[in-house]
């Protein structure tokens, strides 16, 4: 089975679970609506008896209304019951339409292969390792290869990774870069010129995805400033946490998936798009980094005029070997590594831990940067604290202890190789480094 039926059957799967979890929502919903019928008719009995036991015109008169009233419910349960129950047949003849429609694809596609007794599931499983396993099939199959970047360590050697694939597979062109710009509320600087930087070291085409601030005036050229993470938490007076990460879906997904449709709109295909959505993550990094597939279809963002598949084509990497691959190719990465920041992320992140914040409010101190006092204020003003452990104020106070105790932060280029591949691979990256940008 070469990789577009794969892609096909794939896309059957997706369209079977997709008609599934319809008619199951609208199963749902005709029990929701048939419960409410049951009581509204409840309420017409005991309204109606109440009318019966009324002693004076006054209360006649109003438990009369009340019954009206009742009757007039029951008649709009009954509505919503009858709708409820045509869109669960409606979507109940989907979901087996779509059923048979995979049946006859994988008959057709996957001759001999059987299923082994696994579910649609289990199947697209087995189909998505078989992709993950052919990287250059998979970047040909595609009309659009996305790499979501953060100017991150990941970011870097994943977008290298996807180049050198792209390459060999000839389809380097159909490369975009695209970086969620967060603004200097939120961010390091120099991060948005560091992805640009590191797109443009391959020729590759860098589109810039941004949530804008729409409460805020536009400039002159009608751009509005970003509306980052101070931005958001300011807009709903909460912080957002690890289960309720806003921050991601707001300021990036949603931001980011407005572009993929206009880059899909300048193509004006005429077929199904199949769009290959690259993320820097890895296993390595957490155990629900690590329970992730390398690939998986995203039903959210998936249509019928487009197969979006989310790959994580460095997920294989240790940290150590995302710093080897930094030193060996001399990829310009983020000075912040150099002062033992682990990520590149918001300069405070809802999701770090405390020794990392207190670094971060050391560096902005060492940057001459006033993010630990507009954060506190923040924090302050709408009476909700950083993280459920700690507040910000309790960083900052630290880092000021620390700075106290130790004097400011210093470092220098390259100590983030140092510290993790030694100081000869840190004077070889340092060296490479120069020669590249000659
Ligand atoms: S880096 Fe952290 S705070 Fe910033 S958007 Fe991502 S999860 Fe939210």
């Amino acid at each position: 089975m070469d990789i577009r039926m794969r892609m096909r059957l794939l896309d059957s799967v997706r369209r079977a679970d997709q008609a599934q979890a319809a008619h199951t929502a609208a199963g749902r919903a005709l029990t929701r609506a048939t419960e409410a019928a049951v009581k509204a008719l409840a309420d017409i009995t005991s309204r109606e008896q109440l009318l019966a036991q009324a002693g004076t015109d006054t209360e006649r008169a109003e438990r009369s209304d009340a019954l009206d009233a009742a009757r007039t419910a029951y008649i709009d349960a009954s509505r919503r019951k009858l709708a409820a129950r045509r869109k669960s047949r409606r979507t109940f003849l989907a979901a087996r339409a779509a059923n048979r429609a995979l049946g006859e694809h994988y008959r057709r596609y996957a001759r001999g292969r059987g299923t082994a007794g696994l579910r649609r599931g289990g199947v697209a499983a087995g189909l998505l390792d078989e992709l993950a396993a052919l990287p250059l099939e998979l970047l040909q199959a595609a009309h659009v290869i996305l790499v979501q970047s953060s100017a991150g360590k990941d970011s870097v050697v994943m977008l290298d990774r996807i180049v050198t694939w792209a390459r060999q597979a000839g389809v380097l062109d159909r490369v975009v870069v695209v970086h969620c710009d967060l603004g200097d509320e939120s961010e390091w600087p120099g991060v948005r010129g560091l992805a640009q930087r590191q797109a443009e070291r391959y020729g590759l085409r860098f589109l810039i995805a941004r949530a804008e601030d729409l409460d805020a005036e536009p400039n002159d050229a009608g751009e509005r400033p970003a509306l980052g993470l101070l931005g958001l938490v300011k807009k709903r007076g909460m912080w957002p946490d690890a289960l309720r990460r806003l921050c991601t879906a707001t300021l990036k997904r949603s931001v980011a998936n407005r572009l993929l449709t206009k880059i899909l709109d300048e193509l004006g295909l005429d077929e199904q798009a199949v769009v290959i959505n690259c993320m820097g993550i890895r296993a390595a990094e957490s155990p629900a980094r690590a329970k992730k597939s390398p690939l998986s279809i995203d039903l959210r963002t998936s249509s019928s005029n487009r197969l979006v598949f989310v790959w994580h084509p460095i997920f294989d990497l240790t940290e150590t070997e995302v710093w080897q691959r930094i030193a060996e190719h001399a990829l310009e990465y983020h000075p912040t590594y150099d002062a033992l920041i682990p990520r590149l992320s918001c300069v405070f992140c809802v999701l770090a831990g405390f020794d990392v914040l207190v670094r971060a409010v050391r560096l902005c101190c060492a940057l001459g940067l006033d993010l630990p006092a507009r954060y506190e204020d923040l924090e302050a003003g709408i009476g909700h604290q950083f993280k459920a452990q700690f507040t910000i104020a309790d960083v900052i106070a630290e880092a000021r202890r620390l700075e106290t105790e130790e004097g400011p932060l210093a470092w220098k280029r390259g100590d983030a190789i140092a510290h993790h591949l030694g100081a000869a691979a840190a004077a070889d990256y340092l060296r490479r480094l120069t020669g590249a940008a000659r």
